[in-house]
């Protein structure tokens, strides 16, 4: 069994933090160190460590990821100019939280794709 982050106590409302959806699949809240105006997090309610644990069972819950990130950048307003999805892979993606998760990060030009940033 893959060990619990934090992301397992938000779904579950055991800890506090910016919701802004939630359904029987995925839960999205505003990340807690935003990089740029609108930054949410998209997560599969099922725990998934990393992208390299993907099965096909996951795909339902993977692919409600895009939808729900299409449908939060038009409640945000940043769907015309535009946004940047990212997910994060072990040490050298830079992944800190080992619970798959969809960044959502726009209203801003956000610059080249591999910037200092990480971004
Ligand atoms: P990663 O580097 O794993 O792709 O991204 C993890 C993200 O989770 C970071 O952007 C970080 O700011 C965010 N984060 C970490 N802990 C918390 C938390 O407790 N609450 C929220 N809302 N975001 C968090």
């Amino acid at each position: 069994m893959a060990e619990e982050t934090i992301f397992s106590k938000i779904i579950r409302r055991e800890i506090p933090a910016d919701v802004v959806y939630q359904d029987e699949l995925v839960t999205a809240f505003r990340d807690i160190s935003p990089q740029a105006p609108t930054h949410i997090l998209i997560v599969p309610n099922v725990l998934i460590p990393t992208v390299n644990d993907v099965t096909a069972d996951h795909e339902q819950a993977l692919g409600r990821l895009f939808t729900v990130a299409a449908k939060i950048a038009r409640d945000e307003g940043i769907d015309e100019d535009g946004y940047r999805l990212i997910m994060n892979c072990n040490r050298h993606g830079g992944q800190e939280v080992y619970h798959i998760h969809m960044h959502l990060v726009g209203g801003r030009a956000l610059g080249p794709m591999l910037s200092h940033k990480g971004l």
